[in-house]
């Protein structure tokens, strides 16, 4: 699996629909300061399902979207598409290429697509989970991460090793399986209460 392209339209610095195409090998982004560069890999983060605006190096949501210039004015919407190459079936999908798509409205209304399909954000998790590309993999490492993890509790510092072990999604099932039980367990005792009330 590997990023084919990023589409960005509306976020943070990008007002305008803007493409970029990775090739296999290094890709490098230069530019002066503040010229927009870690804004791309916000973008993948952000598309990925970041929830966080503090991950985003903003303090709301809100802020991802292009907030205006002296010359342009605030635009209403900002959306993200991901191109991956999945030829080696990384992605556990029948697809060679997976897009994903995220977009959200300033009314802070949300909407996600996989291969321009609505879906879920819970969809889009799901299917980077283990990747090596979910939002809290290793694939993506920001500016002051590696002081953080290496500063952080060590339970807090386990997410990206398994992620890389691919456990994730079998954690994830377990906790769904057990809120699953656990509201069972609630019917079961709602339906004795009715029945005892019955008899
Ligand atoms: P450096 O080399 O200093 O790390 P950089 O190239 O990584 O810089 P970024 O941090 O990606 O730059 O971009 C910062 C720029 O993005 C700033 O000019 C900031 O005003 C602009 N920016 C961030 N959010 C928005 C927004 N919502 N609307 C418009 N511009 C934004």
């Amino acid at each position: 699996m590997f990023l084919k392209r990023i589409d960005v339209v509306g976020f943070k610095s990008f007002a305008d629909k803007t493409g970029i195409d990775f090739s296999p090998g290094i890709t490098a982004v230069v530019g002066p300061n503040g010229s927009g560069k870690s804004n791309i890999a916000d973008a993948i983060r952000w598309v990925l399902g970041e929830q966080s605006a503090k991950n985003l190096r903003g303090s709301k949501m809100e802020d991802v979207i292009f907030a205006g210039s002296e010359t342009r004015r605030p635009i209403n919407f900002c959306e993200v598409t991901l191109t991956l190459d999945n030829t080696d079936r990384h992605l556990p999908v029948v697809f060679d290429e997976v897009t994903v798509t995220r977009r959200v409205y300033r009314s802070g209304e949300s909407e996600y697509f996989i291969n321009r399909q609505p879906c879920r954000l819970r969809d889009i998790t799901e299917l980077f989970m283990d990747s090596g590309m979910g939002r809290e993999s290793y694939s993506i490492i920001g500016q002051g991460r590696i002081e953080e993890m290496l500063s952080t509790r060590p339970e807090d510092r386990r997410g990206p090793f398994e992620d890389a072990a691919g456990i994730v999604k079998f954690k994830f099932r377990k906790r769904e399986a057990e809120r699953k039980l656990e509201e069972t367990a609630a019917n079961i005792v709602r339906v004795d209460d009715l029945l005892s009330e019955l008899q």
